[in-house]
């Protein structure tokens, strides 16, 4: 009869895209033949784990021998995949051992991967993890690496300890609440400091000389969140455009910038010891990206570019070289400002709403309109812009053109608005818009529209008009709509007219 000698439970959690489901894990510990156990849909990575374990408390002297570890992760049909389970398992171990007292963990949530040498690395999904246990009755206090504490930290109503390494984690839990300065709790009046101010990311509108039609376009887009086309020959300056947009717009609240640092969590792209990330995301894929890269996707679903994107600005250069498929996906995130990824192994949701900014030379070889430069023949074009299909073509909301800047207009432009000046613009508008609908006009849904835009009887007409002669469709008819609100919001004025709307359907034009 095997000698049973102890067990123990410890919380901790998974992550499946942006959703944290909890997981217990449940060691017992019986005289026998030395070997270690893991059962509870564990993949690969968490298995692994044994080998971490071991040698990191083979570091610390904690030699475990003779005894039969079984580790059971429960519930036992979420599959668990990562290498965070290492802390909340060591610490199981150790408890049902006697090595370390069974009240010193009530009411901690841990997560952590283990160095071999017994430091703790830091984990995907931290700030996730956070406040999932901020929400969780059970858990006062969560432990994580110290690498993760400052995002972690971000979560308010819980307390955060972070730890360099698993000897720090025993000798703060050893020490009851008194913990040493290695596990230190973040208190909650330090938390959610960082780099609050809006930044321009070194791209200010001032700095790009003329194009008032692009300027004029990027401050509706950025006021309204709508999508945008540009379109001219290479060097005309599409790129510092699409680059001065975050600047343009409202630095991100906090419940923003918590959604854009769980998302970069979870997609591994947060440097260790990061905190909030402030700034407004600008997401740049070059055209060879794949459909997973850019809407998400794996066995273990990640965001794609476009949830990286969420809350700011997905640039695509090149567009007509991007694949069609590709292009095609991004329907759904545009229209709902979502992704949903189904696998085998979990549907996760993540979210989507970014401005989207196109760029497209006119022509294959760019230099279409110029005098002497282009050769490309008719049918060249059009194929070249069939590329970009009509539904996709149909979700943006502003075409604008490029035209190469003269010399003489570089030297005698005078200097123009800086972003700020504009952001001022912008930031009022959006507010109108909320106080309105609580969302932005890119987004005010079809129903009831034209009543919720408050459009005159000129206006109206003038949309009719377009339909028929641009040839708009429905979503092309909304699409105008809105952004003729966006362009009374920028005004000021409570209604929409026949001025709003003519500036609209200018944009919509062909390229
Ligand atoms: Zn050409």
């Amino acid at each position: 009869m095997p000698e049973w000698v102890g067990s123990a439970s410890v919380m901790s959690a998974a992550v499946m895209g942006l959703d944290v489901r909890p997981v217990s894990v449940e060691v017992s510990l019986i005289k026998g033949t030395p070997m270690m156990q893991i059962v509870g849909l564990a993949q690969s990575a968490v298995r692994e784990g044994r080998e971490r374990i071991r040698a990191a408390a083979a570091q610390l002297g904690l030699h475990v021998p003779g005894l039969r570890i079984t580790v059971n992760l429960a519930p036992a049909d979420l599959p668990k995949s990562g290498a965070a389970l290492d802390l909340p398992i060591m610490l199981g171990i150790l408890c049902a051992k006697g090595d370390l007292p069974r009240r010193a963990l009530d009411g901690t949530l841990a997560v952590g991967e283990l160095g071999l040498d017994g430091s703790l690395r830091s984990i995907r999904g931290a700030l996730p993890i956070a406040l999932f246990a901020a929400a969780d009755p059970r858990v006062s206090r969560l432990l994580l690496p110290a690498a993760n504490l400052r995002e972690a930290s971000a979560a308010e109503g819980v307390a955060v300890g972070g730890a360099e390494s698993l000897s720090h984690v025993l000798m703060g839990l050893k020490n009851g609440s008194r913990l040493p300065p290695p596990l230190a709790l973040l208190r909650p009046s330090v938390r959610r400091t960082g780099e609050s101010r809006p930044g321009n990311g070194g791209f200010d509108l001032s700095a790009v000389k003329g194009q008032p039609a692009a300027k004029r376009a990027l401050e509706i887009a950025a006021a309204g969140g709508h999508n945008l086309l540009l379109s001219g020959c290479p060097g005309s300056g599409k790129t510092s455009l699409a680059r001065c947009l975050p600047g343009l717009l409202p630095a991100l609240d906090v419940r923003e910038a918590v959604d854009v640092t769980a998302i970069h969590s979870v997609a591994g792209l947060l440097a260790d010891g990061s905190g909030l990330r402030r700034a407004r995301p600008f997401r740049a894929p070059h055209h060879s990206i794949s459909e997973a890269g850019l809407i998400g996707g794996g066995s273990r679903p990640r965001p794609g570019e476009a949830s990286l994107a969420h809350h700011g600005v997905l640039f695509l250069d090149e567009l007509p070289e991007f694949g069609r498929r590709t292009l095609e996906a991004l329907r759904q995130p545009i229209e709902e400002g979502q992704v949903r990824i189904v696998r085998a192994a979990g549907s996760a949701c993540f979210p989507a709403a970014f401005t989207l900014v196109a760029a497209m030379n006119p022509c294959p070889c760019g230099f279409l309109g110029t005098p002497g430069r282009c050769r490309c023949p008719e049918e060249a074009v059009r194929r070249y812009r069939r590329r970009v299909s009509g539904p996709l073509l149909d979700r943006i909301d502003m075409l604008v053109d490029v035209p190469a800047v003269r010399w003489e207009q570089l030297a005698e432009a005078a200097p123009g608005e800086t972003s700020e000046d504009v952001r001022a613009r912008v930031s009022r508008a959006r507010a109108c818009a909320a106080g309105r609908h609580k969302t932005t006009n890119a987004r005010i849904p079809p129903v009831r529209l034209e009543e919720a835009c408050g459009i005159d009887r000129g206006g109206r007409s003038l949309l009719r008009k377009a339909v028929t002669h641009l040839g708009l469709t429905a979503r092309g008819y909304h699409r105008a709509l809105r952004v003729s609100r966006t362009i009374a919001d920028l005004e000021g004025r409570a209604g929409v007219s026949e001025d709003h709307v003519a500036e609209a359907i200018r944009f919509r034009g062909p390229c």
